[in-house]
């Protein structure tokens, strides 16, 4: 904006121009008394001449600054009007409520969409009290908080995003959201207190949507995942039975059976077996998904060894194993299950005569351990990491490697369990490493 002109002060103008037309009033006086000698003709002469020789004085001394302060006011009116004019603009458009309120409660200004969100029109609202926005119960509150923060300055509210009720004319109530800051203006030290106000009504029903279908869901996975267990447990007893019985029939046939009735016994049996073991596999899965969780600060490598040695594995199967790992919170069972899958499956996919097995572990800069277990097997092509993650996904027939597609989903599981993830490198016959990332720390009690 232009620098405002600076104005010569009036006293100093008063006497410059007092001076000026003693002076000038002076010397021509003589002059005239001089030359003239009609009394009329002398105060004529004198009164023109005077008039032109103040002319230039009254113009630069009067009329120069007078203009300029008129042009100067007008442009810093049209400036503030401007300024208010766009401050109000924002104001009414702004995509919040806005609303300013006195010490004494009493609304100075609202805004459109403060009117619209509480359904009064501007003249409705201002110079009335507020508390006519607020349910009943909250009146009382707004006058004691109020008078605390006029006393105190101090406030449960201001400064910050709060939710609270409103109440809109025709007396519903609905959520609001809402943020209050005092105001001061430097000039004259009037005091008040600004507003922004959200109906969050949408928002808050989205919210309470959404939390009943949480638990909705979180009510329906319980259920299935009871199902799942007792379904699977009690499948185990009729199989069983199928198992046994099918057992006595070939002891009690011994000798008697043709090749072709033996091998439907056979094929019996292993049908019974692979049920069973998926059965089993699903009781894990189910396992590990109800397993309630009991944190153990536990050595990681001493862990592993004990889980290799009780695995009992086959004389071509070499392990490698770092010397130092790290202490950390694990739920041991979870940890356990994850390890066995790994490592049975690090021997299971993998046709080199000398199989070798490697564990171990980096820490991660982002407060995780990575743990892995890497084998020279047949190697996974890495379009399938996604898919094999998944329960019952497998890339093989029972026929090239038996399993039953579960022991990777429980990995998965068991990993989200305890907070950390998979991931997986390999090439097709490379060999495979499956990553484990375990944080370091754990919420809740570490025993
Ligand atoms: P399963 O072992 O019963 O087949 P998993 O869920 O453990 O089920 O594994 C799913 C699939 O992932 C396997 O069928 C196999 O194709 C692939 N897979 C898992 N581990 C390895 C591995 N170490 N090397 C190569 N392929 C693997």
């Amino acid at each position: 904006m232009e620098k405002p002109h600076e104005y010569p002060s009036p006293l100093r103008l008063l006497v410059i121009i007092t001076l000026s037309i003693f002076a000038t009033e002076t010397v021509l006086m003589l002059i005239i008394r001089l030359l003239v000698v009609s009394e009329t003709a002398e105060v004529f002469i004198d009164a023109s001449l005077l008039t032109v020789l103040l002319f230039p004085l009254f113009y630069y001394l009067f009329y120069v600054p007078f203009r300029q302060a008129i042009t100067d006011l007008q442009r810093s009116e049209s400036a503030l009007r401007a300024s208010e004019k766009r401050l109000t603009t924002i104001m009414k458009t702004v995509g919040d409520g806005i609303i300013a309120i006195g010490p004494d409660s009493g609304i100075r200004f609202v805004n459109k969409e403060l009117c619209d969100i509480f359904g009064y029109p501007e003249e409705e609202l201002t110079g009335r009290e507020v508390q006519m926005l607020m349910p009943e119960k909250y009146r009382a509150l707004h006058s004691n908080g109020m008078e605390r923060y006029l006393s105190s300055g101090q406030s449960n509210v201001m400064g910050h995003w709060v939710e609270l009720e409103g109440l809109r004319k025709g007396g519903a109530s609905f959520p609001i959201e809402i943020n209050i800051r005092e105001t001061i203006l430097e000039d004259n030290e009037d005091k008040f207190f600004t507003a922004a106000v959200r109906d969050i009504t949408h928002s808050k029903k989205l919210e309470e949507e959404r939390e009943s279908l949480i638990a909705e869901l979180n009510q329906t996975n319980t259920e299935l995942k009871d199902f799942v267990y007792v379904v699977s447990h009690d499948l185990k007893t009729p199989l069983r039975g199928i198992h046994n019985y099918s057992d006595f029939l070939r002891e009690d046939l011994e000798g008697k059976l043709e090749e072709e009735q033996k091998k439907y016994l056979d094929g019996l049996s292993r049908a019974v077996c692979q049920a069973e073991e998926f059965i089993n596999d699903l009781l894990d899965l189910s396992r590990v998904s109800r397993l309630e969780m009991v944190f153990k600060k536990i050595n990681i490598g001493a862990f592993l060894k004990q889980v290799v040695e009780s695995m009992n594995l086959p004389p071509d199967v070499k392990v490698i194993m770092k010397n130092d790992w790290p202490d950390m919170p694990a739920e041991p069972t979870l940890l356990r299950q994850i390890f066995l899958n790994l490592i049975s499956n690090a021997v299971k996919f993998n046709r080199s005569p000398a199989k070798l097995l490697e564990l171990g572990w980096n820490a991660k800069g982002d407060g995780f351990y990575e743990l892995f277990v890497h084998d020279n097997g047949i190697g996974i092509e890495p379009r399938f990491f996604e898919k094999i993650l998944k329960p019952f996904q497998r890339l093989h027939t029972a026929k090239e490697f038996e399993g039953t597609g579960i022991g990777l989903g429980i990995v998965v599981k068991a990993a989200s369990r305890l907070n950390g993830s998979i991931r997986i490198e390999s090439k097709p016959g490379e060999g495979s490493t499956f990553f484990v990332a375990l944080p370091k720390e754990q919420k809740g009690e570490i025993k």
